[in-house]
């Protein structure tokens, strides 16, 4: 049996008409489907009983659950989401002063292997569909307002996984969460990030993307970051540095460059200087970010002095600095930390 949510709005109006009913019905069904989230055919009450059956007959409807919670001092919240397979991602609210942000997974795991990265341990074991993605967002959504009163009013696909690496799904996921017809989020308020898939960077720009793009860089020297994120092999830094700046070309917008210090690996004047170097063809924010540690951490933070220093250098050549403060460190919910077996519950 098919999802009914892994049907095209078309395949959904023959199925009505064959079935003796009038085709507007599509229109009501993907409202319940698409703009109010329903989790069961039982819940789209202006449809007829007879007809909820029909549907129930002939379509399966999946619908991801949380599996777990659990909040941090900084009252971020982390999530264990589980799908229809058993499999689980997580995903985290980040509260601040007027926003909420849903920083959302893309991936069951990761395949890329960076070396200071807790997801990557888990390895690859499938990408999300398009409707797993948009579900994250709608259990996340309706917690924020039980837990902080408020909406998600941004998102960061800064989760588990690569969203370059499950292209169309995330395409199709952030149509629908754009969609005016759908959840009508604003473009402006959705970032994604990469660690630098040259062709899906490329695709986005052809495509005209109108989120915001974040480029996980960590490293503009060659042998530095070859060492620490292996992708660097399949998309060198040269290559990702022209697709930049067709990708600025294309869509007018800034990049955000996210750069993780570590402690005497990238930390130095000499990267901060190829940093600079690697983002003048386009205009850049640059995020620092704080190592967070991971289970078998092989890394340290740098020092404070050695980041000011870092920074000093970055903002002598012009570029806008900003430093990312994480947080949910102790419920191991900041960037790097998640990984499913790490979900622990107090209570
Ligand atoms: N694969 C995408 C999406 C993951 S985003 C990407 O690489 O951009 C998660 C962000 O957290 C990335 O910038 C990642 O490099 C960063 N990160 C990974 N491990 C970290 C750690 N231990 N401490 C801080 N940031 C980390």
């Amino acid at each position: 049996m098919k999802d009914i949510r892994d049907i095209h709005f078309t395949e959904l109006e023959s199925f009505l008409q064959e079935n003796g009913e009038k085709r507007f019905r599509a229109k009501q069904i993907w409202t319940w489907l698409w703009k109010r989230g329903a989790g069961s055919f039982d819940e789209m009450t202006d449809l007829s009983v007879a007809l909820r059956t029909k549907l129930q007959e002939n379509f399966t409807f999946h619908r991801a659950e949380i599996a777990g919670e659990v909040q941090s001092k900084d009252k971020t919240t982390k999530f264990l989401l589980q799908f229809h397979d058993g499999k689980m991602v997580e995903g985290v609210l980040i509260p601040s002063k007027d926003r909420v942000t849903a920083c959302l997974s893309t991936q069951i795991g990761c395949p890329l292997h960076c070396a200071f990265c807790a997801t990557g341990t888990m390895g690859f074991i499938r990408n999300l569909h398009y409707s797993e993605v948009v579900d994250e967002y709608i259990l996340l959504n309706n917690r924020a307002q039980e837990i902080y009163n408020q909406h998600i009013t941004n998102i960061v696909f800064m989760g588990m996984g690569e969203p370059l690496l499950n292209f169309d799904n995330m395409m199709t996921a952030i149509d629908i969460l754009t969609g005016k017809d759908y959840f009508g989020l604003s473009p402006a308020r959705i970032t994604l990030s990469t660690a630098g898939i040259i062709k899906g960077i490329k695709a986005l720009a052809d495509r005209g993307f109108r989120c915001g793009l974040a480029i996980s860089l960590h490293s503009a020297d060659p042998t530095v970051r070859g060492q620490i994120m292996p992708v660097t092999e399949g998309n060198p830094l040269h290559e990702l540095q022209s697709a930049l700046v067709y990708y600025h070309q294309k869509t007018g917008e800034r990049i955000t460059i996210e750069y993780l210090l570590l402690s005497k690996v990238n930390d130095s004047e000499k990267a901060a200087e190829q940093l600079a170097k690697f983002c003048r063809p386009f205009p850049v924010k640059i995020n620092i970010i704080e190592y967070n540690s991971t289970p078998d951490s092989l890394f340290h933070k740098s020092d404070p002095t050695r980041r000011q220093r870092f920074i000093d250098i970055l903002e002598r050549c012009n570029m806008v600095v900003n430093i990312r403060q994480s947080k949910g460190q102790d419920i191991a919910a900041a960037c790097g930390q998640l990984v499913k077996n790490q979900l622990r519950i107090d209570n």
